[in-house]
């Protein structure tokens, strides 16, 4: 464990796994290229690094996986702005972005100008195309335009895509259409893709509305994230965009149930975070000692116990309180009493010798043969893996390790 003695920091932090993230961005190159060889067209690898890289680190992840993928998805301006400006930095080639988040008329001429491709997905649209012309920008926009499918959140019917886009056809000028993508409701959540079908369908339509009133042919079509991408080929089009999965977590268990099913064999999908924390004090408690805020943990007989400075504020939901462990030189140990806002408290009397020496716990991850996933971490705070990960503090440390 020598990346631990190499930190310089007193509080808990991130191990990012770059050989397991391209791995895991493999495992989809692989996908793509299985279904080129059926099909007749490998669709692109789209990786989504919204929310910080689901919690990761955005510049992390983007750094260890970028030359193995084909665009990158993010939501905010913002994100795409730091993305460029690490290329920049690094003297690295730009790849593709796609902001799929709504965005302001600056931010819009901003991401045009650093060469990000943006999403069309609502009616602000209409009143940018004439300060963009005013502001003649040295290309044309490139937009994806949103069609709603079924999601209910962002984008157009194809219903209503002929009335209320048609202010796109006195655009042409400043805005060039790229691609049309939709995002699917509930592909995870179930392991009968009825609803999903459904929403191919409308996808389809609204391809045909942009082609038959519209004259856009040769758009570049999207609309499976992760789920999607593993377990329903129609829904593969040109481009994945693949979330979760990036990162080692199959969506749901549904998915890999249905994975098993429509690929004859899992691919394997290996973890990549992993949640560390040095403690602050280890020390020996009293008989009845109480432990934590609200005094709800009592100790029934002396009780070893450390402090680690890590707590709700990074991430480690309240939730946990009373039901979580950590993993300390392999052996799992509860947490005591409450989380708190900075802290908590853990019973190592069986994982340590002595009060002398600070400890290692591993709050997420793999210590010896043990292991706690997001999913179980999620199960004891009630909530999704992808919650769990996303609400990772982004002050944490990260440090890219190669496994
Ligand atoms: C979050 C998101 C994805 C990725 O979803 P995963 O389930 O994490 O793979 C793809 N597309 C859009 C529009 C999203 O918002």
């Amino acid at each position: 464990m020598d990346v631990h003695s190499a930190l310089k920091t007193s509080a808990s932090y991130l191990e990012i796994d770059a050989a397991n993230l391209r791995h895991n961005v493999g495992v989809f190159k692989e996908l793509a290229l299985e279904h080129g060889r059926r099909s007749g067209k490998t669709p692109l690898v789209g990786v989504v690094l919204k929310a910080n890289a689901y919690g990761h680190g955005l510049l992390e992840v983007y750094g260890a996986c970028r030359a193995h993928v084909d665009i990158c998805f993010v939501i905010l301006a913002s994100d795409a702005l730091k993305i460029r400006d690490f290329e920049t930095r690094n003297g690295l080639a730009p790849r593709r972005i796609v902001v799929i988040g709504a965005l302001t008329l600056d931010e819009v001429e901003e991401l045009a100008r650093r060469d990000v491709e943006v999403t069309l997905g609502d009616d602000s649209w209409k009143d940018f195309i004439e300060t963009l012309r005013k502001r003649s920008l040295p290309s044309k926009v490139q937009v994806h335009i949103h069609i709603e499918t079924g999601l209910s959140r962002e984008g157009y019917l194809p219903t209503e895509m002929g009335s209320r886009l048609s202010f796109l056809k006195g655009a042409l000028d400043v805005l060039e259409v790229k691609g049309a993508f939709s995002h699917f409701a509930n592909t995870e959540d179930v392991t009968e893709q009825d609803y999903a079908n459904h929403q191919l369908a409308l996808f389809d339509e609204g391809l045909k509305v942009l082609q038959d009133e519209f004259q856009l042919s040769g758009l570049e079509r999207h609309i499976a994230a992760s789920a999607a991408s593993l377990v329903l080929p129609g829904a593969r089009f040109d481009v994945l965009r693949v979330g979760i999965a990036l990162y080692g977590f199959w969506p749901s268990v549904e998915t890999r149930l249905s994975a098993k099913i429509v690929l004859g064999k899992l691919p394997s999908l290996k973890p990549v975070l992993a949640w560390r924390c040095q403690s602050q004090i280890v020390k020996t408690l009293a008989t009845g000692s109480y432990v934590g805020y609200g005094c709800t943990y009592r100790c029934p007989s002396e009780t070893r116990i450390a402090v680690f400075p890590v707590g709700y504020f990074d991430g480690y939901a309240r939730m946990l309180s009373s039901k979580s462990h950590v993993l300390i030189n392999g052996i799992r140990c509860a947490v005591l009493g409450r989380v708190m806002m900075n802290h908590i408290v853990v019973d190592v009397t069986k994982a340590t010798k002595d009060d002398s020496e600070n400890v290692v716990a591993t709050l997420l991850g793999q210590s010896g043969h043990e292991s706690i996933s997001a999913e179980t971490l999620a199960g004891w705070a009630q909530t999704i893996h992808y919650e769990i990960v996303a609400r990772l503090g982004a002050h944490l440390q990260r440090v890219v390790i190669e496994s």
